[in-house]
């Protein structure tokens, strides 16, 4: 048989088999914080193996906030960039002690090479701007984590291959929150997954690359949105999201003592939640396994076996329980012309544009005829730049340390029992879901 022949009939016998049997995990920073994180996860992969597998691992613990203290050091020239440097790297040498008892193993000169690339950045003055340097930074703790994970499960003979998403995960370049290019990236997932024989591959949520092949990351908590790309690309049957929570909850234990499992939700609800802003799942993981129908599991890391939360195309139980979702440290933030003339369409689309200029994102507003009010997550700086901005065409008034509480399926008692004693400065209710600023800290 001539060997193009036989090469087109391995794609094409794998290309069903990637349909077929093709999942998708992700492991989260607090899943691999540490070596017994790392052992874990292996665990779990090794268990609950059939198939193929793609594993995507974010940075381990809380290395991206790490990384984010090493790029203001580099930005800002400080010397005490290379003791921050030092920190993370001795973070990761430590895991991989406790994991690698042969000191030979290749992970030791592959997390030194890493930390190579790291160290030439940050010895040179900052050649781009703040958004280029984050990426071509932060992304390390990714990169890091894999290698290690990858090793691991080399050393229990876990037959894996590490693959850099950053070969596969196409986007433009708008640095810090690049958006994805779905059509090349589908082609390299595709591409780069049908040529593989091992039956896991290890790879790195959060960045991606742009076409000129510098690095890009989608946004803060980004790897679930990248388990996402991947198994949309791939068509992948079931993507599973392991954290240290049992599923997805109706509340957040710090703030609510008795908190329920969501068994199974829609993706619309599950949309709903992220969006105003439930934590447990990054807002845009949603839309690409609905477009495709794959089921999400979020699954807890220390019990494996538990069912977990499932969020697919069944919305009969989306209103079984209520949902309770807290946005802290909030600003409302007061715009009220100054010659009384209505804020009409015109004057909203130039106040949104400079929201999108500035980067400020509205979490809830509402307007009137000579008034227009929104809240936004106090991000000093920001705010201040807006002030500037507005305050020749408008007063504007504020009230910081609010609380945006949101309830999905509410019902008249928890409104009642909600509000008891406490100062509403703005409210919405429509039939599903039910909202209110407070002006205090809760
Ligand atoms: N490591 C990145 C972050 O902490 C991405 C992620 O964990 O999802 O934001
Ligand atoms: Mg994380």
């Amino acid at each position: 048989m001539e060997r193009g022949t036989m090469e087109g009939l391995q794609k094409s016998n794998f290309k069903t088999s990637i349909c077929k049997y093709m999942k998708v995990f992700k492991f989260g920073g607090a899943s691999v914080k540490d070596a017994e994180g790392v052992k874990n996860a292996a665990t779990i992969i090794e268990k609950q193996l059939d198939g193929r597998l793609v594993v995507v691992v974010s940075a381990m613990g809380k290395t991206t906030n790490a990384l984010e203290k090493l790029l203001q050091l580099h930005l800002s020239r400080d010397e005490a960039v290379f003791k921050q440097l030092e920190e993370i790297k001795s973070y990761h040498f430590g895991v991989c002690n406790d994991l690698f008892v042969n000191k030979n193993n290749p992970v030791f000169q592959e997390l030194h090479n890493t930390f190579v690339e790291a160290e030439w950045q940050i010895e040179d003055e900052p050649i781009g701007t703040k958004g280029f340097e984050y990426d071509q930074l932060i992304g390390l703790g990714e990169l890091l984590s894999t290698r290690i994970v990858s090793a691991y499960l080399d050393s229990k003979e876990i037959e894996n291959v590490w693959v850099d998403a950053r070969d596969v995960v196409r986007t433009d370049n708008r640095y810090q929150s690049a958006k994805v290019d779905w059509e090349e990236t589908e082609k390299l997932i595709q591409e780069r997954f049908s040529n593989l024989s091992e039956r896991i591959a290890i790879t790195q949520g959060f960045i991606g690359s742009s076409s000129e092949n510098f690095t890009t990351t989608l946004g803060r908590e980004g790897s679930d949105f990248s388990a996402a790309i991947f198994a949309s690309s791939l068509n992948a049957t079931e993507v599973v999201i392991w954290k240290d929570v049992e599923g997805m909850l109706n509340a957040d234990p710090k703030h609510y003592q008795s908190t329920v499992k969501l068994e199974n939700i829609s993706y619309k609800e599950a949309v709903e939640l992220a969006y105003y802003g439930a934590s447990v799942i990054h807002p845009k993981t949603v839309k690409p396994l609905e477009n495709k129908q794959i089921p999400l599991h979020v699954k807890s890391f220390k019990n494996p076996t538990a069912s977990g939360s499932l969020i697919n195309g069944d919305s009969s139980r989306d209103r079984d329980i209520p949902s309770y979702i807290h946005k802290e440290n909030q600003i409302l933030v007061s715009f009220s012309s100054r010659d009384f003339d209505f804020i009409d369409e015109h004057k909203l689309a130039e106040i949104f544009e400079l929201f999108s200029n500035i980067g400020l994102s509205v979490n809830i507003l509402q307007n009137s005829a000579i008034s227009f009010t929104v809240v936004f997550d106090n991000d000093p700086s920001k705010i201040d730049e807006l002030r500037k901005l507005v305050s020749q065409k408008y007063k504007v008034t504020y009230n910081e340390g609010a609380t945006l509480i949101t309830i999905r399926h509410f019902t008249d008692q928890i409104i009642t029992d909600l509000l008891k004693d406490r100062l509403v400065l703005l409210e919405q209710r429509t039939r599903s879901t039910a909202r209110f600023v407070l002006a205090e800290v809760l």
